[in-house]
């Protein structure tokens, strides 16, 4: 899909979900893309590059926001196609991409048996095609075409934003929260903190924000999923929920004291679950089972980030 000043969304068909999470091209003289999705939506991706009349052997630059494997899990596997690119990655993210033994470990302690089919294969990216970006450092990929990388931790500490002059947006990743188009079709727009572990950071991600919200762009391209032209609309609604989202958290954590971390994720995801839907009836909007299972994933995901978070906090 165009989304106009040169740049693309693919849908990566994640989970086999439609506006789920997307890979960004943007057609400038040096073609670049930004986040690659997990491996099965490497076919979805070349299948879009044809759509689009791009040969893979173009592509300068991949960029991956962060290393979770919902953004970067397919970049190893993407990079047999795109021969000529290199990767773009935060400093800290680096080690994890030349070497996701790590990265693989973790996931499949969370995903279980699921791993394969959701992730399956993450292969290494060879370390001399690994660039990294430090706070503030750019790339020009046109002749008037600037990103600027920012350090935006709070979701994850290997998490950059990327600013584009051209458009003057932002990719954001999971910096500053999930949009969700299906609502915006109905006529709402839903933005919420995406709080995942095991790095989520609220006053991080409050200073990220405020970062984001100084450069005055008039776009914002999220990780999942798609593009706003209404940034301030996000800054509020991220405003309002996150601290909804930990004052619920501290209240679970007091009522549960002594319960496991996954009886107090689940009763915090009750909680959340319920907060998203009231708000949702107030502005008539309901939800058919395919949003419900998603504003579910992500929530119950987010609400294990904030109990690890506490847990971290009051050790
Ligand atoms: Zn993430």
């Amino acid at each position: 899909m165009d989304l106009g000043k040169g740049i693309s969304i693919i849908d990566a068909m994640d989970l086999d979900k439609e506006k789920r999470t997307g890979c960004y091209v943007l057609h400038a003289e040096e073609l670049t893309l930004v986040e690659t999705c997990a491996s099965p939506s490497i076919p979805y991706l070349l299948e879009g590059f044809k759509t689009l009349g791009i040969d893979p052997k173009n592509i300068k630059n991949i960029i991956v926001t962060h290393v979770h494997l919902d953004h970067a899990g397919g970049v190893g596997l993407l990079l047999d196609s795109c021969p000529n690119a290199k990767v773009i990655v935060h400093p800290r993210g680096r080690r994890h991409l030349a070497d996701p033994s790590k990265l693989i470990m973790g996931a499949r302690a969370v995903y279980g048996e699921k791993f394969d089919e959701l992730f399956d294969p993450i292969l290494p990216v060879p370390d001399n095609r690994l660039i990294i970006k430090e706070d503030g450092d750019t790339l020009q990929i046109g002749e008037y075409r600037i990103l600027t990388f920012l350090n935006t931790p709070g979701h994850a500490k290997h998490h950059f934003s990327i600013h584009d002059s051209w458009s003057n947006g932002i990719f954001t990743g999971d910096t500053i929260g999930v949009f969700y188009p299906q609502l915006f079709e109905k006529g709402l727009e839903l933005y919420l903190p995406s709080t995942s572990p095991n790095q989520f950071d609220p006053d991080a991600m409050i200073d990220s924000l405020e970062k984001i919200k100084a450069l005055d762009v008039e776009r914002i391209y999220f990780g999942h999923y798609g593009m706003t032209t209404n940034p301030s609309h996000v800054y509020e609604q991220i405003y309002k929920w996150l601290p909804l989202f930990m004052e619920s958290g501290e209240k679970v954590w007091k009522d549960k004291q002594g319960a496991s971390i996954e009886t107090k994720s689940e009763a915090l995801f009750q909680e959340l679950y319920a907060k998203v839907e009231s708000y949702l009836a107030e502005k008539e909007i309901s939800l058919d089972q395919e949003m419900s299972e998603i504003i579910k994933l992500d929530l119950r995901v987010g609400s294990m980030g904030i109990i690890d978070y506490l847990a971290k906090k009051t050790k």
